[in-house]
């Protein structure tokens, strides 16, 4: 199965990706995880992105198209993977049906995460990722058990530098300028499955799996 998890910053796409990669036993592919390894490790990519993720832009789509490109032909995407923050542009979707095209392969569904905006702020500005995992916690919502470490891995959880209420709005404007556009592009493809992503991560899990016709 291949789809792709949609929908603005802070919606939950990263948290419900950790739960179906072990559900669905297919790789999570998050463009945002790869671009902020590419930084830590110093990588061409990562320098190049570094300044438009830090200023909650979008990265260039020819750079974000060559690392998903090389992604999904690794081993572990034979079977079937997982979009997380990819396509982000009308660009990026129409050279993801090439991309699969090629490979003989098509994207089986698109979840679109509703929230309102008032909670994504209110998400954003209170999370908190592990460093060493990626899991997330909230400041209030969902505390870790020991103040400042993961309750997964034990690895440090901090703010993101781009979960700032500057840098916030910004990539919110971002997502409805350019990204909105690519809901439409599925829509019309009958690609489209829009949830409801307010509420208990359980709930809206199996939202997504009956969303996307998986048995639960
Ligand atoms: P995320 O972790 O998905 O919120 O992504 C963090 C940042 O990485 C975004 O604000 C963008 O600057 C960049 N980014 C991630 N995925 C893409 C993409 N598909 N196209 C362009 N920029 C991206």
């Amino acid at each position: 199965m291949i789809i792709a998890l949609f929908g603005p910053p802070g919606s939950g796409k990263g948290t419900q990706a950790k739960s179906l990669v072990s559900t669905l036993s297919i790789p999570q592919l998050s463009t945002g995880d790869m671009l902020r390894e590419s930084i830590k490790a110093a990588l061409p990519i990562g320098l190049q992105a570094k300044s438009f993720m830090s200023q909650g832009q979008l990265v260039p789509d020819n750079l974000m198209i060559e690392l998903i490109r090389e992604r999904i032909s690794a081993p572990d995407c034979l079977k079937g993977f997982m979009l997380d923050g990819f396509p982000r542009t009308v660009a990026q979707a129409e050279a993801l049906d090439n991309m699969l095209g090629g490979l003989s392969k098509r994207l089986d569904a698109v979840v679109s995460f509703k929230v309102d905006e008032k909670a994504l702020v209110e998400r954003l500005s209170g999370r908190l990722v592990c460093l060493a995992c990626g899991s997330s916690f909230h400041e209030t919502h969902k505390p870790t058990k020991i103040q400042g470490l993961c309750d997964n891995c034990g690895g440090v959880v901090s703010k993101r530098d781009d979960d700032s209420p500057e840098v916030v709005m910004t990539r919110l404007r971002t997502f409805t300028s350019s990204t909105a556009p690519v809901e439409e592009f599925y829509r019309l493809k009958g690609k489209l499955r829009v949830v409801n992503a307010f509420g208990e991560e359980k709930e809206v899990l199996s939202r997504i799996l009956g969303a996307i016709g998986f048995p639960s």
